[in-house]
């Protein structure tokens, strides 16, 4: 495993990507204390200043997607109160993200409506990714005390974010990886209060600067995998390398049944893919729920028969899209 590894990390423009996924993932690390306190904060101030907020719903009540229609009297209300709330009100707002019997006992239930679709799952910030608390962070007034500078600053980091799960080739430049690690920077200089964003500052401008080449020693060990420049465990990258293949595969199948048809980056991203997959045997059996959730809705939409050209919105039909997609690439 430590060789396969040491393969993938040693190809630059992949390299780069794995290590920006790192350092995303140490932005949202930082975040989860600061984040989880403000929203505790949040609720309890909703809950002391409208006593309706305290009872429960008996109805069950459960929206769909972006639709929350029948909302019983009690969910119509918290449904205001979290409107009052957002920052923009003209933004589309995933009510199913949540269980609003909850909402008068669980902060984090409140959160989840302030945040990207595909939250319903999550019942914690320790399991939200940094697109999540992002989002939170700019969608709920809670955080306005966060200066406006600041607030930008976190746009720019959900960009970023953005551009890293939709690459095509799970791979970015070294320049694009600079670029971003100013970002970076300039966003965790805005948090310093946390004492956390100081320890990821640190660690982040050492692992984009580090060459990360690795070495394999003849025992063959995780302890032999040598970083150089850095002593950084290998089980360490490579925990944050599952995570952002993860989070990539995520991304990929969410915009699949959103757009519910195969564009031609959806195409390439799955050649991509599989073609990693191919040279890394050993992930296919550790992310193989991930695997079969996204075959599963390739060929759910291929039997649908709908593929879609990004540039022209021509509609192709499978064949005839399976070889322009190989002359493409
Ligand atoms: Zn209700």
């Amino acid at each position: 495993m430590q060789s396969e590894l040491s393969i993938r990390l040693n190809e630059e423009g992949y390299k780069n990507w794995v290590k920006a996924g790192f350092c995303l993932q140490k932005i949202r690390d930082c975040l989860l204390g600061f984040v989880y306190t403000e929203m505790e904060k949040f609720h309890q101030r909703l809950l002391q200043t409208n006593s309706l907020l305290r009872k429960i719903c008996k109805n069950s009540c459960r929206p769909q997607a972006t639709q929350f229609q029948r909302a019983c009297s009690l969910c119509e209300e918290w449904k205001r109160e979290i409107l009052t709330h957002h920052t923009n009100q003209n933004n589309v707002i995933y009510w199913g993200n949540c269980s609003p019997p909850l909402w008068p006992i669980h902060a984090w239930e409140v959160a989840k409506v302030y945040m990207p679709r595909g939250q319903s799952n999550r019942q914690g910030p320790e399991t939200c990714d940094v697109a999540a608390l992002l989002n939170l962070i700019n969608f709920c007034d809670q955080f306005d005390f966060v200066e406006r500078q600041k607030v930008i600053e976190v746009i720019k980091i959900i960009k970023c974010r953005n551009e890293l799960m939709h690459s095509v080739e799970m791979r970015v430049s070294a320049k694009w990886l600079d670029n971003y690690r100013w970002k970076i920077l300039e966003f965790l200089q805005e948090f310093q209060h946390i004492p956390e964003a100081k320890a990821a500052n640190k660690m982040i401008k050492e692992i984009a600067l580090s060459n990360w080449q690795v070495q394999i020693t003849e025992t063959d060990t995780v302890d032999a995998l040598k970083i150089t420049d850095e002593e950084i465990n290998a089980d360490l990258i490579f925990n944050a390398e599952l995570e952002l293949i993860r989070e990539w595969v995520k991304e990929l199948c969410f915009t699949m049944e959103e757009q519910e048809v195969l564009h031609i980056q959806h195409l390439n991203s799955l050649k991509t893919f599989k073609e990693f997959l191919k040279q890394n045997k050993e992930l296919e059996s550790v992310l193989h729920q991930e695997v079969e959730h996204l075959y599963s809705l390739e060929q759910k939409l291929k039997s649908g028969m709908r593929t879609v050209n990004d540039q022209g919105g021509e509609e192709w039909n499978l064949e005839e899209k399976e070889h322009n997609n190989c002359k493409d690439i």
